[in-house]
């Protein structure tokens, strides 16, 4: 049969398990140092447990764990001084267990290779992703052990033969081959194993540190080691101070600014968990960035993805979460109907909303300092998480034009009295825009009504769900309707126009509203007083939300392309109005300037329609 003819189908045996590793597994061949690291601090560990309980009695000595690169003949070498093998272990582990836990694997993952996300236990079998051969030299901690070796070249058949090794301990040698030249590189290695390998345990050493003499980078004494092997998240929250949660952020962040809080996570029942979230400082929305916090099991280096794990609005924290208990080999839709890491995402967010609750009960102006950077973890956590939005109602906090914070308790009784329609809806006003809106944020504290502030990424979002939470709350923007309406208290006066009256009165305030793409106006008559505004245009609040949050949701475009609408109400009770109602011939000019003033108050005026109305006033003051 000729070489390109040949069909059939792979099926998973020892015989064709290395192509298939390297096949399968190649986005994240990467791993296999994490894997091979992992396992010669494991090994250092559990000597030191049986140094603890009495069973080794010999010396523990230096134990650190060498990573040895050696660029020309192409060899990586991971050297420990752990408890090692003995002939019939490496015949248990090597050959049995780790082959069958590599089998086990590809035939779980054979069929949908974009399940492999990275999370997986391939350990020891790995090192085929990256190497042609594998030597382990190794001799047991045990008592007149015969140190072996053992030697694979990829294809099923190993050979295992006794060797003379000094010390106790394991030695893995791999022979890179030529795809994996890439590793054949010192920065590559020690970047890898910083990602890696930053908070084991165990100290790793790459190489020796150098220095600088004589314009030259040269080798010194001293052991090249890349790890802190008591990680601040492992050390009791009692013996820390402020200082060290504030460095240990900025070694994990470098070029961050100093954290607003943090939460220090320690839990041991019913699950394992340890870690440190911080809240970051935000000064804007292109500040946020998900996938901050890292994972570890152990004090190995997971993944920086926690989506499932975590919830949600949490993914913004900083911080590292580590964890046994979370299962790392498996795909990321089994992670989110695992029992485990559900009541792990539900015990950080009780303790996020216990600490910020601390926080504001004991030191609320700090608190209100921080707000700007808190609201926008406080307001996605209580859109999305229905836990955490029945706690944050005790500490979320809503501004004022004013600059006063207020709980939404205490809100309501500041605005209840003076702000419900008749209806009885309580109505909170807010303004997106201090400046923009100023006239009708006037306008309003003349009324004595209070206005929020609510120009936040996710204010729109957030009202909603108050709104829907609170029952008769409404937010309504202070220039969404003209005063006497913005809360009705009672009907308003009655307006006697005939439909014909109605028809051409619309028409003289339409035709001389100047031209706009996408914007269209509704001519509405109300007796407003004489001393109320001749022309008030505003916007309707559900229409303007509609179109907020179709354009932050991309799907919605139904909102989103609609022309923008605004009401012209047009108070009958200005003189200016009665004026133009009595002539309808004479008074154009009259109209164009109402409707361009109310136009400008609202900031719509604009290009020609704007130049030409600054001419015409220009020219009328030189007459
Ligand atoms: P896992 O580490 O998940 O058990 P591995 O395939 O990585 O699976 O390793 C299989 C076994 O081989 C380990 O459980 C351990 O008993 C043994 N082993 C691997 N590396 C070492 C080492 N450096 N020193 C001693 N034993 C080792």
């Amino acid at each position: 049969m000729s070489k390109d003819k040949k069909t059939g189908q792979i099926g998973v045996t020892t015989e064709n398990i290395f192509p298939i590793i390297k096949k399968f597994l190649y986005s994240d061949h990467e791993i296999f140092l994490r894997e091979l690291v992992s396992n010669a601090v494991d090994a250092t560990q559990k000597l030191k447990t049986f140094a603890s309980v009495g069973d080794f009695k010999g010396e523990l000595g230096d134990v650190t764990v060498r990573v040895i690169l050696d660029e020309k003949k192409k060899t990586l070498t991971i050297s420990d001084r752990g408890i090692g093998m003995t002939a019939d272990e490496i015949e248990k582990y090597l050959n049995q267990i780790a082959f069958s836990s590599a089998e086990e694997f590809l035939e779980k993952y054979k069929k949908d290779a974009n399940s492999i996300i990275g999370h997986f236990g391939l350990g020891f079998y790995s090192a085929f992703m990256v190497a042609k051969k594998v030597e382990v030299i190794t001799k047991s901690w045990q008592e007149d052990s015969q140190a072996m070796k053992w030697e694979c070249d990829g294809s099923p058949i190993y050979t295992m033969t006794e060797a003379t090794k000094e010390d106790r301990g394991t030695d893995i040698i791999l022979y890179l081959d030529e795809e994996s030249n890439e590793f054949n590189d010192k920065t590559r290695i020690e970047n890898l194993l910083k990602k890696y390998c930053r908070f084991l345990p165990v100290q790793i050493a790459f190489g020796k540190k150098t220095e600088w003499k004589d314009g030259k980078s040269i080798e010194t004494e001293e052991d090249n080691i890349i790890n802190d092997t008591n990680p601040l998240w492992t050390r009791r929250p009692t013996e820390l101070k402020d200082e060290d949660y504030v460095k240990f952020y900025k070694e994990l962040y470098p070029f961050s600014e100093d954290p607003l809080f943090w939460i220090h996570l320690n839990v041991d029942y019913p699950f394992n968990l340890t870690g440190i979230l911080y809240f970051p400082k935000v000064k804007s929305g292109i500040d946020l960035q998900k996938n901050k916090i890292q994972l570890y099991s152990n004090q190995v280096y997971v993944t920086d993805s926690v989506e499932g794990i975590v919830p949600e609005f949490l993914t913004l924290l900083h911080g590292v979460i580590d964890s046994p208990d979370i299962p790392l080999n498996v795909s990321r839709s089994y992670l989110q109907s695992d029992s485990n890491v559900k009541k792990i995402s539900t015990y950080i967010t009780k303790k996020v909303a216990d600490r910020l609750e601390e926080i504001f009960k004991n030191n609320r102006e700090q608190y209100e300092e921080k707000w700007n950077s808190l609201k926008i973890f406080i307001e996605y956590g209580m859109i999305t998480e229905e836990k955490f939005y029945e706690r944050a109602t005790k500490f979320v906090l809503l501004e004022n034009v004013e600059k006063k914070f207020f709980t939404l308790d205490e809100y309501k009784t500041l605005v209840e009295s003076n702000q419900t329609d008749k209806d009885n809806n309580i109505i909170y006003l807010y303004t997106t825009n201090k400046e923009e809106q100023y006239a009708y944020i006037d306008a309003a504290k003349e009324k004595g009504y209070d206005i929020l502030v609510m120009d936040g990424q996710l204010d729109t979002h957030f009202m909603n769900s108050i709104e829907h939470k609170l029952g008769n709350t409404r937010f309504v923007r202070v220039d969404s309707d003209v005063i006497d309406n913005l809360i009705k208290k009672t009907e308003n006066k009655e307006v006697k126009l005939t439909e014909e009256e109605r028809n051409t009165l619309t028409e003289v305030f339409k035709s001389v509203i100047p031209p706009m793409e996408k914007t269209d106006f509704i001519v509405g008559f109300e007796h407003l007083g004489e001393k109320s505004n001749p022309i008030t245009i505003t916007q309707n609040e559900f229409m303007r939300r509609m179109k907020e949050m179709s354009e932050m949701q991309p799907g919605m475009n139904f909102y989103g392309d609609m022309p923008a609408s605004f009401n012209m109400t047009v108070n009958l009770d200005s003189p200016a109005i009665k004026k133009i109602e009595a002539d309808k011939e004479g008074t154009k000019e009259l109209t164009s300037q109402l409707i361009d003033l109310a136009l400008l108050s609202n900031g719509l005026l604009k290009g020609e329609a704007l130049s030409k109305f600054i001419n015409r006033n220009i020219s009328s003051i030189n007459e």
